[in-house]
């Protein structure tokens, strides 16, 4: 058995801070913030204020981790509380707009992403930090969870009261939280007066403005070896997400059982090992990234077109690769590596 739960830290925050010619006063910081490293680099910036806004932006970051977190005591455990009780109520303020885009993502994607599987992700042990036990959870109770079949659906908000109809739902947002935050890390910046930056995420990104005058180059992992699979280029203000299945799993007799769930079966989604999404909006890609990967090779381009999203790249378990004619006009692939490609349609 295998387990790996390190946060992914690889993916390329270097090419990012590789210099820049049109302005070369790149400043540089770190921390740990969503249980990953994360990278931010501003360019053209004064030193003081870019410190000043890194300091920020790192207790935003810690700040909306708490609130949003899906097992930690904190404004999302006592909403998931209040959920459970079946009866309206008033909701928290933090927590409110979250659920209120989660629900809308979850909607266009036809529930393949879907937020209230906190039960399932919870009965897997992919909710924890600690490793994941690495025995498989009991059938009957997958089973009597996706019988129960929670979806955004039994969530109505109105103004700022909420209802939930059905028992099963509790929220767990760790497809979504963290593009999420990166769009309000990123208004926050640009209140700031920071124009050009980047915030880099374990290798899930957003820029902003300019990097010099060429644009930002960003690594995509492999799925199935080490090291880099692609690199993908980004125009200024874009955000690129990637859901693999190689992030938190366990092996049992040859079988990989990973942290994306298809709602539909409660198991594992079993069809694509990583999906690359780049959206203007952070928050989108992320939550495309994992409905893709659960779409799978078959079904991709139809909920990618219902989430608006129109470049996208799949790997799927075989190893071919499945993409937009945007996002091949935007890659390039190591050398050496030169996978089966399938091109759709243009989705839009
Ligand atoms: P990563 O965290 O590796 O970037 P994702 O963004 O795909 O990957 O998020 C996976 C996390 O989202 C899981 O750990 C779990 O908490 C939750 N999750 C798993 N399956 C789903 C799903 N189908 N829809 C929404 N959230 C999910
Ligand atoms: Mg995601």
């Amino acid at each position: 058995m295998m387990l790996a739960r390190l946060p992914v830290i690889l993916l390329l925050a270097a090419f990012a801070g590789a210099c820049s010619n049109g302005n070369n006063s790149a400043y540089h910081d770190q921390f740990f913030a969503f249980g990953t490293l994360v990278d931010v680099t501003f360019y053209g910036t004064d030193p003081d204020l870019a410190a000043q806004a890194s300091e920020a932006i790192a207790n935003d970051f810690h700040t909306l981790h708490q609130e949003w977190h899906a097992w930690q005591p904190g404004q999302l455990t006592a909403t998931n509380a209040l959920l459970a009780q079946l009866e309206p109520f008033r909701g928290d303020p933090v927590v409110l707009p979250v659920i209120r885009e989660a629900n809308r993502l979850a909607r266009l994607s036809g529930d393949l992403f879907n937020p209230t599987i906190g039960k399932l992700v919870t009965l897997w042990g992919f909710h924890d930090n600690a490793l994941p036990v690495g025995t498989l959870p009991d059938r009957q109770a997958i089973a009597a969870l996706v019988a129960q079949a929670p979806s955004a659906k039994d969530v109505v908000i109105r103004d700022d009261m909420v209802s939930n109809s059905n028992p099963a739902v509790q929220y767990d947002l760790g497809a979504f939280a963290k593009g999420y935050a990166i769009d309000r890390i990123m208004e926050r910046l640009r209140s700031l007066g920071i124009e050009n930056a980047i915030v880099n995420a374990g290798g899930d990104l957003r820029a902003i403005g300019r990097h010099g005058n060429r644009p930002w180059r960003v690594g995509i992992r492999h799925p199935r070896q080490k090291g880099i699979l692609a690199s993908i280029e980004i125009e200024t203000d874009a955000s690129i997400f990637t859901s693999g299945d190689y992030e938190r799993h366990f092996e049992i007799d040859g079988t990989r059982y990973h942290h994306i769930i298809d709602p539909r079966s409660g198991y594992p989604a079993d069809t694509a090992t990583s999906v690359t999404v780049i959206h203007g909006n952070a928050a989108t890609a992320d939550a495309a990234a994992t409905a893709l990967f659960v779409a799978g090779p078959g079904h991709w381009t139809g909920v990618a077109r219902s989430m608006g999203v129109e470049l996208v790249m799949l790997v799927d378990t075989s190893g071919v690769i499945h993409m937009t004619p945007g996002m091949q006009q935007r890659i390039r692939f190591e050398p050496g590596i030169s996978p089966e490609l399938r091109i759709s349609e243009p989705l839009s």
